[in-house]
């Protein structure tokens, strides 16, 4: 649906319904707090409003004080009690929202981490969440809208009836005779009830063509926010340092100066002046016509003694509130409508279905780690590229030995760590594990048996201790013995709160920042706590120092115990001692054997990288 087209009110139906439903299971509670506190706030004034109708006519008729003081002193404590009662409502109302404002993006979290790995990073998916947060930033569209349309339909909707409540008794008090006694003619109920509802009709209207001249420009405004959030903002740590260090702030200058989005005399401005100024303005002149009949049939009823001058301020307020609690709630429900396409968007991507196939097979947990991995004849291609990535590749892990994949950058051997993780599905071939294709098993089981430190791990802004468990809660000496097996117990002595340190300065301003190498300790640990029957490290050591990196792997072999380990490199020197050495080359498998066997092949690619990488080394 194109974001100019008004959705039908079925559509609007259709489309609130699942969205508010998703925001109850998100957040319950939220939707009750919000309605409870604006109809609260609306039915209010009408008390006030009430109480001094009725002081006004005793004050201007008979004056009775035992009358008067009952009357003044509901009057206040009413108007003391109630407004506690909003305030206290309020309260609660905003910190829901608040709290909801963070919450929503648990939505797209959660299924940011559900989707099928290859949607992830696909263009379509990042520009379509990019979307949804764009519109949600520049005006609040989407799920944030949502509160508002819940606040205007349900105060208007509670005035409504307050208004009515009122108003009952203008039609009903007769005058008592005379030259205006026509007056009482049931024809000017159905007169003012229908000016009423006109005026504000149209002055809806006018107020919808004013917020939906906004809407239109929506497509505009993303690409504006766009456009600030990738370029002026450089927030990402490392985007600011390379924007630096290349003097990128020119090309940025230049594109924002492009973007005419939001400047003087830009798109935004020019329909501020235009169509959005002009209809809201005709929309508050339609308000004030009503308000002028309203006063003359008012004022000309109780000239004629149909009720006392204290009901004039009723009816007047009560009539003018009418008309505006009506237009509120026709705002809600046209804002409901305009939100319909930001809403699509959101359950386009909501929807976004899982296509890989989930077997329901659990994986035997075997304490003996007999788990047997066999790659036959797999090939692979990335989504939307030519070029195969592997290329009919066969493999078999045997239990317990150490494999050392080794290769050139782009060979294929971090892909080759992907396809075992099932982060993707090969197009040819099939990858088994003691002997049945890895489809078959439940992912969550099947991905139990794994510890990988990815080429690109990541670490959380989260204490070291629950960045190593994995969790909140865990057993500390066991995360003590991960950091040492993998080198970090130095660096962890130095940090005075120890385990609770706090990584990155992201969530606290006593995060300590770590470098490469210490990170990659770090994810080491990790990945040793996991304690799965398979370990992996993908490039442990480019981020490490030398010393570092011969600390890790002298260690290698205590570090992965009966494990089944994998131990990628481009460092030959790294990988001498695995059992089994797999050469990759442009995606295939080209050698395997021990470092002796291979190096003995004087014509194959693995002597040959291991003569040009020689001459960095001091062998030893
Ligand atoms: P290695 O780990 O051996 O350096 P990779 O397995 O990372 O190599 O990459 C193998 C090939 O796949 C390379 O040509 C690389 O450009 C390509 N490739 C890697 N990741 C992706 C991706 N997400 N999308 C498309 N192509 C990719
Ligand atoms: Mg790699």
């Amino acid at each position: 649906m194109s974001q100019q087209k008004k959705a039908t009110l079925k559509e609007t139906f259709i489309s609130a319904r699942r969205a508010y439903g998703i925001m109850h299971k998100e957040f319950p509670g939220l939707i009750g707090v919000v309605a409870a506190s604006r109809a609260f706030s609306a039915l209010l004034p009408y008390v006030s409003i009430w109480f001094s109708a009725q002081i006004i006519n005793e004050l201007a008729g008979m004056r009775r004080v035992d009358v008067l003081r009952p009357l003044v002193l509901w009057a206040l404590g009413s108007a003391l009690v109630l407004g506690v009662i909003r305030e206290i409502l309020e309260r609660w109302n905003v910190r829901m929202q608040n709290r909801f404002n963070i919450s929503r993006q648990n939505v797209y979290t959660d299924k940011l981490l559900s989707m099928d790995y290859e949607d992830v990073d696909k263009a379509e998916v990042r520009g379509l969440l990019g979307k949804i947060r764009g519109n949600d930033n520049w005006n609040a569209w989407g799920f944030f809208k949502l509160e508002e349309v819940l606040e205007n339909t349900v105060t208007g909707f509670a005035g409504i009836l307050g208004a009515v409540a009122l108003t009952v008794s203008l039609f009903t008090s007769a005058v008592p005779g005379g030259q205006l006694a026509f007056l009482n003619h049931p024809v000017f109920v159905v007169l003012i009830i229908g000016i009423l509802v006109l005026t504000t009709m149209l002055s809806s209207f006018c107020h919808n063509k004013s917020s939906s001249s906004y809407a239109a420009l929506s497509e505009e405004a993303t690409f504006g926010n766009r456009m600030c959030n990738l370029m002026c903002l450089a927030e990402r740590p490392n985007a600011g340092a390379d924007i630096r260090l290349y003097n990128q702030q020119k090309i940025a200058r230049w594109y924002m100066d492009q973007d005419k989005t939001f400047v003087p005399g830009g798109i935004l401005a020019r329909h501020t002046a235009g169509p959005i100024g002009i209809w809201a303005a005709l929309g508050s002149c339609t308000e004030a016509v009503l308000m002028g009949i309203v006063y003359v049939f008012v004022c000309l009823k109780s000239w004629a003694g149909a009720f006392g001058v204290g009901s004039i301020t009723q009816y007047v307020g009560a009539v003018t509130a009418m008309s505006r609690n009506i237009s509120e709630w026709m705002k809600g429900i046209g804002q409901l409508r305009s939100n319909v396409p930001f809403m699509e968007d959101i359950y386009t991507f909501l929807d976004i279905p899982n296509k890989m196939y989930q077997g329901s097979l659990t994986t035997e947990k075997r304490s003996d780690r007999q788990y047997q991995v066999e790659f036959k004849d797999v090939s692979f291609k990335y989504p939307g590229t030519e070029t195969w990535a592997l290329r009919h590749v066969n493999m078999k892990f045997n239990v317990g030995s150490r494999l050392a994949v080794v290769g050139e950058n782009g060979s294929g051997k971090s892909t080759f760590i992907k396809l075992l993780c099932r982060l993707y599905d090969p197009q040819e071939g099939q990858i088994l594990l003691n002997g049945i294709d890895i489809r078959k098993y439940n992912y969550d089981d099947y991905i139990g048996i794994f510890s990988v430190v990815f080429q690109d791990f990541k670490l959380i802004a989260q204490p070291i201790g629950s960045n190593v468990a994995g969790s909140l809660k865990y057993d500390e000496e066991r995360v003590k013995r991960a950091l040492t097996d993998a080198g970090f117990a130095e660096r962890l002595k130095t940090m005075p709160r120890g385990l609770d340190t706090m990584l990155y300065k992201n969530l606290s301003a006593e995060g300590v920042e770590i470098s490469g190498g210490e990170a990659q300790k770090i994810a080491i640990a990790r990945a040793l706590y996991k304690d799965a029957p398979f370990i992996i490290l993908d490039e442990p050591t480019a981020a490490l120092d030398p010393i570092a990196e011969a600390e890790i792997y002298a260690k290698f072999n205590e570090i992965s115990g009966d494990r089944t380990a994998v131990y990628i490199s481009h460092r030959l020197s790294s990988c001498k001692f695995c059992d089994e050495i797999a050469v990759f080359d442009h995606g295939q498998v080209i050698q395997t054997g021990t470092h002796e066997a291979l190096l003995a092949q004087t014509e194959g690619q693995y002597a040959k990288l291991w003569n040009a990488q020689a001459q960095y080394y001091t062998e030893t």
